[in-house]
């Protein structure tokens, strides 16, 4: 079977807890690469991999906590089958091409003749004599030849980035408000990516809504799915709720009005759930929900946090992000969404809360938020 050595990061830093990360980290891997029959073993900080079924490659790049995926060699401790598999493997990257390349040696194995600069200079030196169309760039290398010596020798050059963050599940539950929107998925992503379990909720607003609309945030989430593993996506129908605020209060409240009472639904999902705070995909921008006053209102609407992880940037940047993902192409299929169908000529952009608490109070909230919870659906959704 083929070898993947597995790098992982942050963690390692972790001190005392380092362990649970661990733990967990490879627990991940181990659900994730099981269905391709792939094998793990972690000794000495090192994680290895053996499979012959090359679509772990793109599981462990989505596995949260890894850092690089390096196909590897594994050989006897022996210079000689090393200088063998040294030249075999540069032949075949640079393919004749003139290219640089870099040896770099970590020796664990302390009993080995050789230390790390030695190994470097034999290798290096090898590979020159008999490919005469690469040199050497100890700066910016095309190839970097690394070399682990440890109970066995490892030898690698061509690696395969991995998202990195912290593992998945280790940093506690948030309930994700998921729009079929550009930001939501990607603030979903980033909350997954420092561990946080994630519980991805949608508001439609059938049959003023579609059912092509509620897919695509089924299609965001499987995407989601990818990184985490499995996830329960949970929907509620809004409209009889919309419905009755846009009959009984002032028009330019409504969408204030409509996102206290998302939060409040969120957090009666977050205390079914277990979950200690809610995500949202929230930018400060000049929409009425997303000024510092729209901000205030809604946070008054919920005893806990919420997470905001897209608040400062710009919207390139989220643009970008959601084109690394793979989730934007999904993001701007054009179906309505339950925000925009109903949406008032005027809006109070900067809202005072005694201002909004007054057109509240408009609406028998418990009993919208009672029948609104009724509708409640939980779809499991897998890659
Ligand atoms: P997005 O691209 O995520 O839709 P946006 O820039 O369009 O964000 P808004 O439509 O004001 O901004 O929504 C802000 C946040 O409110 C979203 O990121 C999401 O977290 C939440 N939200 C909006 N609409 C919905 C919905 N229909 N269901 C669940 N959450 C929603
Ligand atoms: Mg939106």
């Amino acid at each position: 079977m083929k070898l993947y050595l597995v790098k992982y990061g942050e963690i390692t830093l972790k001190g005392k807890n380092r362990r649970y990360f661990e733990n967990k980290l490879l627990s991940n891997i181990r659900s994730r690469i099981e269905p391709f029959g792939a094998e793990l073993d972690f000794y000495q900080g090192r994680i290895f991999v053996r499979s012959d079924d090359d679509r772990i490659i793109p599981v462990l790049q989505d596995t949260f906590g890894l850092v690089e995926i390096c196909p590897a060699v594994q050989l006897p401790l022996e210079m000689e089958a090393l200088r063998e598999a040294a030249l075999e493997q540069m032949a075949a990257l640079t393919a004749g091409r003139q290219m640089s390349f870099k040896v770099e040696t970590r020796r664990s194995n302390k009993g080995f003749a050789l230390d790390s600069p030695a190994i470097n200079r034999d290798i290096g030196g090898y590979v020159l004599k008999n490919l005469p169309h690469v040199r050497v760039d100890v700066h910016e290398p095309d190839i970097r030849l690394e070399i682990e010596v440890r109970e066995q020798i490892y030898l690698y050059a061509k690696t395969y980035p991995a998202v990195r963050g912290i593992p998945y599940g280790t940093a506690g539950k948030s309930v994700v408000l998921m729009s079929g929107g550009i930001d939501s998925p990607v603030a979903a992503f980033n909350m997954a990516r420092r561990g946080v379990e994630i519980v991805p909720l949608h508001f439609h607003a059938m049959p003023f809504t579609s059912e092509m609309a509620l897919d695509k945030v089924r299609k965001l989430v499987r995407r989601l799915s990818d990184y985490t593993g499995w996830l329960y996506f949970y929907h509620l129908n809004l409209s009889q709720a919309q419905i009755k605020l846009r009959e009984a209060c002032d028009e330019r409240y409504f969408t204030i009005l409509q996102r206290r009472l998302m939060t409040r639904l969120a957090t009666l999902l977050a205390e079914d759930k277990h979950a200690l705070s809610l995500t949202t995909g929230e930018n400060l921008a000049q929409v009425a929900s997303q000024t510092m006053e729209g901000i205030y209102c809604t946070n008054d609407a919920t005893h806990l946090p919420i997470f905001r992880p897209l608040i400062s940037l710009d919207k390139d940047d989220i643009v970008k992000q959601a084109k690394q993902i793979e989730t934007f192409e999904t993001s701007i299929l054009p179906y309505e969404d339950c925000c925009t169908i109903f949406l008032p000529a005027k809006v109070a952009t900067r809202p005072k809360l005694a201002d909004v608490l007054a057109e509240e109070a408009k609406v028998d909230m418990a009993r919208l938020i009672e029948d609104t919870w009724q509708t409640l659906v939980r779809e499991k959704i897998e890659a």
